[in-house]
């Protein structure tokens, strides 16, 4: 196990198109059964000596993250295009080299625009509790904002069967 942190190479070049060299390129939480669309993941930093890691997103033009609050912090910025960010009660115009703090337990959302890819770095706690999605309860309180209500009606509407 401690031999594992000492085979990562000290360099991984970037190669094109925001992949890196021996980085796997991985859909995000393929079937846990969260409501999310066309998103991928790479983890860029991930060793034991460092009590983070480092993920680059990247959602395809029209998809999103999943609508989700957590104890453990994101620190966000973003690498690639524009898009639309839910922190807590608030939406945000996202674009390039942004920076998104999203704080313990605030109800969080990234949506790429239609018409194109939102990448970004995510910072994060390597030790963290599981993400918990939000009750029927939950929506309403969210929807009572028109303005998150009008964000949230962009993922609700492409994803119906989800989020009933
Ligand atoms: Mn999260």
């Amino acid at each position: 196990m401690s031999d594992r942190a000492a085979i990562v190479p000290s360099l991984r070049r970037a190669g094109s198109d925001f992949r890196w060299d021996g980085v796997d390129h991985l859909p995000y939480k393929a079937g846990d059964g969260a409501p999310f669309r066309a998103i991928s993941r790479q983890t860029l930093f991930s060793d034991p000596r460092l009590q983070a890691e480092l993920r680059y997103f990247e959602i395809e033009p029209g998809g999103f993250s999943t609508l989700e609050r957590h104890e453990h912090m994101h620190a966000v910025m973003v690498l690639r295009g524009q898009g639309l960010c839910l922190v807590g009660t608030s939406v945000h115009m996202v674009s390039l080299h942004d920076l998104v703090t999203i704080p313990p337990f605030a109800w969080h959302q990234l949506q790429a625009t239609a018409d194109a890819p939102l990448g970004f770095l995510c910072l994060v706690n390597s030790a963290r509790d599981r993400p918990q999605l939000p009750s029927a309860d939950d929506l309403s309180a969210l929807r009572a904002d028109p303005l998150v209500a009008a964000f949230l009606e962009g993922s609700m509407k492409a994803a119906p069967s989800r989020c009933g």
